[in-house]
């Protein structure tokens, strides 16, 4: 078996060693203490085109996998970023981008994927307070009335949703004590912020400081169907 990298994926390496190379512990030292988001160390990411590393070629991005993305956030990480080397790329060009090139139709794909790989933030709002590690407790729920869904919940620790201009979010769409077992009735939704119907309040941290990690309060949010990811109540095995 040949572990050899192609000359693509030797370039990436190169490439996030010297983004690094600039971006080194002094540099983000500074941020954290500053408690500032790394504006220049984002536009290198997204100059060097990691940001659409996992998206098709048609919607702006470089047609590669997860394996190339790896290749550049293992580098960025061990080469002088440590946690921020993958941290942003994961909110925004993971759990956005990603999650819309697996799942979303061709009109998400349009509309969010040539963004993202130009440098677009995105959070996954996922967790509640009563709802970590066991996922599957969610209780933010969407109730389709009409063409549109309401949406009324609350998310807990929710990194970068201070910034970000979208937000793929877990709803629970069938209640758990309707549903056939647990893990179904989950959906995920694509959210565009800032929205009035979503209020979002950064979190003292000890750490991390050039992200911040929030709580967010969501009130009658209204979402056209068209905004589900994927399909209805399967969310669960979505993202996963
Ligand atoms: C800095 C930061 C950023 C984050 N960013 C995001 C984000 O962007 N989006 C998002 O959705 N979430 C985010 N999270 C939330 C994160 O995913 C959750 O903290 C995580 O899922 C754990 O949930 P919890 O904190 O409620 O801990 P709990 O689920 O309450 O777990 C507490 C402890 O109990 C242990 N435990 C839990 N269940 C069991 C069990 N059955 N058996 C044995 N041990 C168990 C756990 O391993 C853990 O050690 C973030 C969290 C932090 C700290």
């Amino acid at each position: 078996m040949n572990f050899e990298l192609t000359a693509e994926q030797k370039m990436i390496v190169e490439t996030a060693k010297e983004i690094a190379h600039d971006f080194g512990p002094e540099y983000w030292r500074e941020k954290d203490k500053k408690h500032e988001f790394p504006e220049d160390f984002w536009k290198s990411l997204v100059e060097a085109g990691f940001t659409g590393i996992v998206i098709p070629e048609k919607y702006g991005g470089g047609g590669m996998g997860m394996f190339e993305m790896l290749l550049a956030m293992e580098t960025l990480v061990s080469e002088g970023c440590g946690l921020a080397g993958e941290w942003f790329l994961c909110l925004s060009a993971i759990f956005g981008g990603l999650s819309i090139v697996k799942h979303g139709n061709e009109a998400q794909k349009e509309k969010y994927l040539p963004q993202i790989a130009g440098g677009m933030e995105f959070c996954l709002a996922l967790t509640e307070a009563d709802a970590g590690t066991n996922t599957l407790n969610i209780k933010t729920n969407a109730v389709l009335e009409g063409d549109e869904y309401r949406v009324n919940g609350q998310k807990m620790f929710i990194s970068g949703a201070d910034r970000a201009r979208g937000m793929l979010l877990v709803t629970r769409t069938t209640p758990i004590e309707k549903a056939p077992k647990r893990t179904f009735g989950l959906s995920l939704f694509l959210v565009d912020l800032p929205n009035p119907a979503v209020e979002v309040i950064p979190i003292e941290k000890h750490g991390i400081n050039y992200s911040k990690t929030c709580e967010v309060y969501i009130s009658d949010l209204r979402l056209p169907k068209e905004n589900l990811l994927g399909e209805l109540d399967k969310g669960w095995y979505l993202v996963l």
